[in-house]
């Protein structure tokens, strides 16, 4: 039973902000106190330990286990230091949350007494039992045997009493069942790949990173209010609501003053989060109202996503002290806008060059051009991938509404390289380079630390946006575990690196001077590319029509595009860059599908039971006043009666009219909801759901949502947008 609105109002009333002392007024003596961090590890194990790490870190090294024990033991001793009494291999399951099973560090000593252990097999691997975590068949039940094991690479940490182990996870017989692994393997070969390019250009890089800035946006709503709307409850978006009368018309919320009690949740949320070594940096108002946003600075994608998924918890707890729940759906209240967490991404080299960012000289920018034409390459040839890659429940409500991307992937990077893209495709395209030829491409491609310093158009209905020094890929929804859009941006970009070196090579072998050889081979993807980029508005109907004429595709819906992933190409191009294997792509298809069939089941399941549970009986209600009302004029009134009635009449009807709608709605929803669930294919059952189930439970919604402007307030048992949004 979910609390009623009027004791959800009268709670919001009575809250006031939570202000917490911060330990400290200067970030950097907290920051990362609760991560056992390069700067601990020193403190704590011996320098062959660190430098095993740092190995392992670096040249995916395997850690021997006199040395792992060495880990574990500092590990402990650090952990309770910082108040720890268990531990957890902290992992990523393909549900896209994060999931941990807690052990205390407690062995008993046969005395009656115990001590606190924990050794190097604990650290490496451990067997959670698994066997409910979803697997796409590729664990069979008998076999339920899963193991997670160490990932060095992204810092232990302690939250809440508990050290936490970032780790992968995998079967028995050794295939990912999760998404930290193939992201690994990913960065893994852009490393590779990239490394192998730089040496056209500085034989000095040994090394690159692919890296990752998230921006969050989130909602935050009364925990109250929260409690007595079963849709946010189970569902964690409201299923329907009357759009309030002051929405984001006004624009007033964006980079508007944070309300007192978000602000206060804010300070502690980032304070935990320093602590937790996660650099935060920005927040601000997003542009619906009690909508924020929260952005750190880039790190390496791996740890950054670690980042992102432990943030996403620590917002939740901390929201719960301040008497808030976080919204993290994609779109929590229909008709308003949504939330994304855009994916800045580039890559970097040891030698500290970030090969996205322009420099200034023919040389450096050759090499800036390298990097930036074959990632726009990787996205016109693999655009699909990359739309499968952010497909969710969730974001189908994003996609091609409003305020996101539409789900056509386009390119945008400013008209200024645009043009000068396709004056080197033409200049090149002369054929043989002549002196002068180079002469004037070589001016051209000087010229764009210039060119980029006015470059400040920023298309914010693009897919992926360049912006100067990285590219933004906004399409990913705020749930996401951004380990699966960078697990395919970064393996179709290798992917494209590693054809592009073989060609680039071939004409070197045949006499070409180095410098011809790239161009000319950069001129083809310019060429090849060219309908992937769009300068225009991603939002118009005009796009629609000319991304058709272009060719490129408009996956609507998420069954529609996790096909892509079952297309035999896609699996090729997973198994030819060793990120996922045939079996394993398959998997997450079939677990993404029944993702996505279970939450459009809960929903309908929690629409028709508030439709009719909730809706139904507060509008007879209303209509039966309004009767009496009638009734009672009659009474006094006689043949007079409708000179005062008419009115309440016609509300009569027109509420009546509803009724009969919700009614008939919700027999039709009843009805295909139970037809879908006889199939017995996931994928039938998915396009199902989209096609056909998902239209009625809009219809349904938008009906409810007429009644709620039609009852009287005082009946109205749901806690309104209005109140949603504006209570604070
Ligand atoms: P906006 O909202 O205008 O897109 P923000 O400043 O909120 O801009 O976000 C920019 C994001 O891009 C930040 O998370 C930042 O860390 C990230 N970023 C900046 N440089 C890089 C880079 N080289 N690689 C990856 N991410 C980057
Ligand atoms: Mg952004």
């Amino acid at each position: 039973m979910s609390i009623s609105r009027q004791k959800a109002l009268e709670d919001v009333l009575e809250r006031t902000p939570r202000h917490r002392e911060r330990p400290s007024n200067k970030i950097s003596q907290y920051y990362g106190e609760n991560v056992f961090n390069l700067h601990t590890m020193r403190e704590y194990l011996t320098d062959e330990a660190c430098d095993s790490i740092l190995d392992a870190m670096d040249n995916h090294t395997s850690i021997s286990r006199s040395i792992a024990d060495q880990v574990a033991s500092a590990l402990k001793e650090w952990a309770i230091s910082r108040g720890a009494t268990h531990y957890t291999h902290w992992f990523q399951p393909l549900t896209g949350a994060t999931a941990e099973k807690h052990d205390s560090f407690i062995t008993p000593t046969g005395d009656g007494r115990a001590i606190e252990k924990f050794d190097g097999s604990l650290l490496v691997q451990q067997e959670p039992d698994a066997s409910s975590f979803p697997n796409g068949g590729i664990r069979n039940t008998f076999e339920a045997r899963g193991y997670t094991l160490w990932d060095p690479t992204s810092p232990a940490f302690v939250w809440e009493s508990t050290l936490c182990i970032p780790t992968i996870f995998i079967s028995y017989t050794g295939f990912a069942l999760d998404n930290k692994m193939p992201l690994l393997k990913a960065l893994a070969r852009v490393d590779s790949a990239a490394t192998d390019v730089c040496q056209y250009f500085d034989k000095n890089v040994t090394k690159v990173v692919a890296t990752l800035g998230w921006e969050q946006e989130y909602f935050l709503v009364d925990k109250s209010l929260h409690g007595a709307r079963p849709d946010l409850q189970l569902t964690g978006r409201a299923l329907f609501g009357a759009p309030p009368a002051k929405g984001q018309q006004l624009d007033d919320h964006y980079f508007g003053s944070i309300p007192a009690r978000a602000s206060a949740f804010m300070k502690e949320f980032e304070l935990e989060s320093h602590k937790l070594g996660i650099p935060v940096t920005t927040r601000h108002n997003e542009v619906a109202p009690n909508q924020f946003e929260c952005a750190p600075v880039f790190e390496e994608a791996n740890l950054a996503n670690d980042h992102n998924l432990l943030l996403m918890e620590v917002m939740e707890q901390v929201a719960r002290k301040h008497d808030f729940r976080v919204l993290l759906h994609e779109k929590p209240y229909p008709g308003l806008n949504g939330s994304g967490k855009h994916n800045n991404w580039s890559l970097g080299t040891n030698t500290g060059v970030n090969l996205l960012k322009p420099g200034n000289n023919p040389k450096t920018n050759l090499r800036f051009l390298t990097f930036f034409i074959n990632t726009l390459a990787a996205l016109h040839t693999h655009a699909d991938i990359v739309r499968a890659s952010f497909a969710s429940a969730g974001n189908d409500h994003r996609l091609g509404g409003n305020e996101a991307p539409p789900a056509i992937v386009s390119a945008f990077i400013g008209s200024q390289l645009s043009e000068l893209l396709d004056e080197l495709e033409t200049s090149i395209k002369a054929g043989k380079l002549t002196p002068e030829d180079k002469t004037a491409l070589k001016l051209e491609i000087g010229r764009i630390p210039e060119v980029l310093l006015d470059n400040t158009d920023r298309n914010r209905t693009s897919t992926f946006a360049f912006t100067g020094n990285k590219f933004e890929l906004r399409a990913v929804g705020s749930t996401a575990n951004c380990a699966v859009p960078m697990t395919v941006l970064n393996t179709i970009v290798s992917e494209q690196l590693e054809s592009f070196k073989v060609a680039v090579d071939q004409r070197i072998d045949k006499g070409e001077k180095k410098d011809d050889a790239l161009l000319k081979e950069l001129q083809k993807l310019i060429t090849q590319s060219k309908a992937i980029r769009f300068e225009g508005n991603g939002y118009s109907d005009e796009w629609v029509v000319e991304a058709a004429k272009r060719g490129l595709s408009n996956l609507k819906n998420t069954p529609e595009a996790l096909e892509v992933f079952n297309r035999p190409e896609v699996i090729e191009l997973f198994e030819k860059q060793q990120v996922l294997r045939k079996e394993e792509v398959h998997a997450r298809v079939e677990v993404e599908l029944e993702n996505y069939i279970l939450k459009l089941q809960i929903e309908a399941r929690v629409l028709l039971q508030m439709a009719r549970g909730t809706i139904l009986p507060a509008a007879i209600d209303y209509q039966s006043q309004l009767l009496l009302n009638v009734q009672s004029l009659n009474d006094v009134f006689g043949e007079d009666a409708m000179k005062y009635g008419g009115a309440q009449l016609d509300l009569v009807k027109q509420a009546g009219a509803l009724i009969q709608q919700i009614h008939r709605e919700s027999l039709e929803l009843d009805s295909i909801h139970d037809a879908l669930e006889k199939l017995e294919s996931a994928s039938e059952k998915a396009k199902g759901y989209a096609e056909k189930m998902f239209p009625c439970m809009e219809a349904l919604g938008a009906t409810c949502a007429q009644l709620e402007v039609t009852v009287d307030d005082a009946l109205w048992p749901l806690p309104k947008f209005t109140e949603l949004l504006f209570t604070r």
